[in-house]
C-alpha cells in the first residue's frame, strides 16, 4: 500500500466529508485530492519525478497534506523539514538531500533563502502564499501544467517498498541523518495503530506535521475517516475551544502539551467532558501527570513509544487489555521487540537492557550514509539505543536513553527515577537530571528543576527530599532553578543543551 492509498481509500469507504479545519475553514477529502493532483501536475511539470526529494518546510496547515499527497502520486519522495530551524540547518537538508524543490511560505522564505545561499544546486522555491519572479506560488503550479501533458495523475509503476519520506532527525550530536520510510513503513504503521483509535471523529492535529508522530497522526485520520482540526501551533486555550466546540474523544499528544492542559486555569472555561482519551510519545510521561490528568479531566492518558526510525510507533497501550500507568503498552501489530544485553542475548522479563524493533515499520536504514545505518541495524534488527524492561505480559516500560544513563562510581542511575521523584514533589514543575564528569565518582548528578508557580523551595530542601526516597548515592550532588527546560518542537528535552549549561558550573559551591 501506497501513501497515496491512504486518500483514495478514504474517498472510497467514507465518501465526501470536511477532512481538515483550519482557521475558519474546512476543506473535504475531495479536496484534498483536488490540490494532491494539481500539485502533481505542476510538479511533474517542472520536472520533478520518481525518486526526486522534494522538501516541506511549513508549519502545520492544510498545505502540508496537499503536498505531501502531490509528491507521493508522482513518486517523488518527501523531506518534511521543522520550520523552526534555522537558516543554515534547512541549507544542509536540502544540500544533503539534493532537493529538487522546496515547498515553504514567505515568513519562512528568508531562512530558506538564507539556507539555500552557500549552495550551487537552486532548487525550486513553491510557497503557499506568494507569487514573485524567483518562487513559484503552490496554487498556481497546476496552471503551470495546463494544456501541457503534465497531468496530476499517480505514478502506477511505484512499489510499497520504495522510499516515501526522508526524516531529518534533528540530531542532538553530529550532522543530522536523514531516516528513510518506505510506504509500507509509514502505512503499516498507521494501520497497525488505527486498531486502537478506530472510532471515527475530529482530533486536533496540534503535532508537527513535519515529525513522523505528526505525519502518522494524520495518516491513522485517512484510515478512520476521521476529521482534523489543524494547529501551526499548540496553544492551550485554542485546545481547549476545539474539544469544546467539535466534541473531541481523543487526540495525540506529547508530555508537555498534557501539562500544559493540566496547569492552564482556562479549562473551566469551557466544556471538556466529550475527551476520553490523549495518547502521548515521544517523551517520557511522569506517572504524577498521567494520574492528575485523570483526577482533573476524567481522561485516560495512554502512553505509547516509537521513533522516527520505526515509523514511528512501536508499542502502545491496546484497546481490550488491562491499562497499566507507567507503561509504553504492548508491540503494536506486526512489530517484534526484544530487550538484550551489551552482547545482544536476549533478557528475561523485569530485567533492562537495550531494546530492539523488527517489523514492516522498520526503516530500510539512512539516506546515504551506511556508516550510520549499520551501526543501528543488525540481522534485521534496529537497535534503538533506548533502555527498557519488559513484565511478565509483555507491557514495556522505557527506563532511560542509553546515552543518558549515569554512571557514578561505579553504579547506574537512571535520569528519569530522579526526574519522576522531583516532579512527584508539590513545589516543583518539571525536572531534567544529567551526568557531569567528574575526578572522583567518573560522573555526578546534577537536576535542572523549574519551580511550580507560587512556590518556593531551596536546593537543600530538594537535595533532603531525594535522600528521604532514594539511595544516597542517587542524590543530586546540585540542584539548579531554571524558567524553563530547553525543549525541542515536540517537547523533549534537550539534555545536549543543559550539558552545555553545565560546563563550568561548580558541583561543589
Ligand atoms: P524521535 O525519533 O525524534 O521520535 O525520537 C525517538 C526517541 O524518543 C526514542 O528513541 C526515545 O528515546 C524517546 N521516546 C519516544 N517515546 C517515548 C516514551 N513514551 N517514553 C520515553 N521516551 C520516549
Amino acid at each position: 500500500m501506497l501513501l497515496t492509498d491512504l486518500l483514495t481509500k478514504n474517498i472510497k469507504t467514507f465518501g465526501e466529508y470536511p477532512f481538515l479545519y483550519f482557521k475558519n475553514h474546512s476543506y473535504s477529502n475531495l479536496e484534498t485530492l483536488h490540490y494532491a493532483e494539481k500539485g502533481a501536475a505542476g510538479l511533474r511539470h517542472l520536472g520533478i519525478s520518481r525518486g526526486d526529494r522534494v522538501i516541506v518546510c511549513l508549519p502545520n496547515m492544510p498545505e502540508v497534506i496537499f503536498s505531501y499527497q502531490a509528491i507521493a502520486r508522482i513518486g517523488a519522495i518527501i523531506v518534511p523539514v521543522m520550520h523552526l530551524l534555522h537558516g543554515k540547518e534547512i541549507g544542509y537538508i536540502a544540500g544533503h538531500s539534493e532537493a529538487k524543490a522546496v515547498i515553504t511560505s514567505s515568513e519562512i522564505l528568508p531562512k530558506v533563502k538564507e539556507g539555500l545561499s552557500e549552495s550551487k544546486r537552486k532548487p525550486y522555491i513553491i510557497t503557499v502564499d506568494q507569487v514573485a519572479d524567483d518562487v513559484i506560488g503552490f496554487y498556481e503550479l497546476a496552471a503551470l501544467a495546463d494544456g501541457t501533458e503534465s497531468s496530476g495523475e499517480r505514478d502506477t509503476g511505484i512499489d510499497e517498498n520504495e522510499t516515501a519520506v526522508v526524516l531529518y532527525t534533528s540530531g542532538t550530536t553530529g550532522k543530522p541523518k536523514g531516516v528513510r520510510l518506505t510506504h509500507k513503513n509509514l502505512y503499516s504503521n498507521a494501520e497497525s495503530a488505527a486498531v486502537n483509535n478506530k472510532e471515527r471523529g475530529t482530533t486536533i492535529g496540534v503535532l508537527p506535521l513535519a515529525h513522523v508522530y505528526g505525519l502518522t497522526t494524520s495518516n491513522i485520520c485517512f484510515l478512520t475517516g476521521s476529521s482534523m482540526i489543524i494547529f501551526s501551533k499548540f496553544d492551550v486555550s485554542k485546545v481547549f475551544k476545539a474539544i469544546e466546540t467539535y466534541k473531541v474523544r481523543s487526540f495525540s499528544a506529547v508530555p508537555a502539551m498534557v501539562h500544559a492542559m493540566l496547569s492552564s486555569s482556562d479549562s473551566d472555561l469551557y466544556d471538556l467532558s466529550s475527551l476520553k482519551k490523549v495518547s502521548s510519545g515521544s517523551a517520557p510521561m511522569p506517572l504524577a501527570l498521567i494520574r492528575a490528568f485523570k483526577e482533573k479531566f476524567n481522561a485516560d492518558v495512554l502512553e505509547g513509544y516509537g521513533l522516527s526510525e520505526a515509523a514511528p510507533i512501536v508499542t502502545a497501550h491496546r484497546e481490550g487489555l488491562p491499562y497499566k500507568p507507567g507503561s509504553v503498552g504492548v508491540p503494536i501489530n506486526g512489530v517484534d521487540i526484544r530487550i538484550v544485553n551489551e552482547k545482544g542475548h536476549e533478557l528475561p522479563a523485569g530485567e533492562i537492557g537495550e531494546l530492539i524493533v523488527r517489523g514492516d515499520n522498520v526503516t530500510p536504514g539512512y539516506f546515504q550514509n551506511d556508516e550510520e545505518t549499520k551501526k543501528v541495524l543488525k540481522d534485521g534488527w534496529l537497535h534503538t539505543g533506548d533502555l527498557a524492561r519488559a513484565d511478565e505480559d509483555g507491557y514495556l516500560y522505557i527506563v532511560d536513553r542509553k546515552k543518558d544513563l549515569i554512571i557514578r562510581g561505579g553504579f547506574n542511575i537512571y535520569p528519569r527515577d530522579l526526574e519522576e521523584l522531583l516532579i512527584s514533589h508539590h513545589a516543583v514543575s518539571e525536572a531534567a537530571v544529567i551526568g557531569v564528569p567528574d575526578e572522583r565518582m567518573g560522573e555526578e548528578v546534577l537536576a535542572y528543576v523549574v519551580k511550580n508557580p507560587g512556590f518556593d523551595i531551596t536546593e537543600a530542601e530538594l537535595i533532603q527530599f531525594c535522600q528521604t526516597h532514594l539511595a544516597k548515592n542517587k542524590t543530586p550532588r546540585k540542584v539548579i532553578f531554571i524558567d524553563a527546560l530547553p525543549r525541542n518542537s515536540v517537547g523533549k528535552v534537550l539534555k545536549t543543551k543543559l550539558r552545555q549549561l553545565a560546563e563550568g558550573v561548580d558541583l561543589f559551591s
